[in-house]
């Protein structure tokens, strides 16, 4: 029997949770750590639809096991002081599975993380400043399902400031520009396709500030995890195929190799 209920979105939100551990400011912004307040921000605004947990570095391979993968549709990336701290196998393990169809959500310093450089081939470098800048994010393409139900723009009050250029391949998709007091314009939001995987690249989160509270940037996030959701997993494989018609005789067939491709 089949039903009509939407499929359940499984999300791990992941936190680099070291920030919230050292910076007194950052633990009275976030006392259970930035991805708690992610997490949970996410469950409210899944409405039923998304099963949320969260992992972090500190945890046995970073909270991210084969089992918390495979059970994984949809992962969200904080990290900041400790990428180096980040193990090249987990970050092998989490590619493969954004190629396999897995969708990756990579917020504000995330952008230097090893696993977003690795899927995006390049330096992901950009502009910055700790100041004291307002950051308004312009919504470029409001029929994007990632814009769904913004207003034409997000105001932050204070933000740290991020500048082009941003080192990064032409994105897919560009859903937000933003603007700061200072001059400087950002590609905020943007999309690519790796492999099978969607990821979205969303820039405000610094962890001096309260931007994961506000609920315009916790409904980017939630749009984000409803687009990048494929319910897909596709592994990687180079098979020899049989034709399926009948092919003319074939003259260097007693020279070629038969082994198949490595
Ligand atoms: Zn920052």
């Amino acid at each position: 029997m089949s039903s009509s209920a939407k499929p359940l979105i499984r999300v791990t939100v992941w936190g680099e949770y070291r920030h919230e551990k050292k910076n007194p400011k950052v633990a009275k912004l976030y006392p259970q750590g930035m991805h708690q307040t992610i997490a949970d921000a996410l469950a409210k605004l899944g409405g039923g639809d998304f099963a949320v947990r969260t992992a972090t570095l500190d945890e046995p391979e970073h909270g991210l096991s084969d089992a918390v993968l495979d059970s994984t549709d949809v992962l969200t990336w904080w990290g900041h002081m400790a990428h180096g701290d980040v193990s090249d196998a987990v970050v092998a393990k989490v590619r493969r599975r954004v190629l396999e169809g897995m969708g990756l959500i990579v917020l504000h310093s995330g952008h230097y993380s090893k696993i977003f450089k690795a899927l995006m081939g390049d330096t992901c470098s950009l502009t910055w400043r700790e100041a004291t800048d307002k950051e308004r994010l312009w919504v470029t393409c409001p029929s994007h399902p990632i814009a769904r139900g913004l207003p034409p723009y997000i105001e932050l009050p204070a933000e740290e400031m991020y500048g082009e250029p941003f080192g990064i391949p032409t994105p897919d998709e560009l859903i937000f520009i933003s603007w700061f007091t200072g001059g400087e314009v950002f590609r905020s939001g943007a999309t690519w396709r790796r492999g099978n995987g969607n990821i979205f690249y969303f820039r405000p989160g610094h962890e001096t500030y309260p931007t994961y509270h506000n609920p315009l940037v916790q409904q980017v996030i939630a749009n984000g995890v409803r687009w990048a959701h494929s319910g897909l997993r596709i592994k990687d494989q180079a098979p020899n195929m049989k034709p399926l018609e009948p092919l003319p005789p074939d003259p260097e067939a007693a020279e070629r190799p038969t082994e198949g491709h490595k």
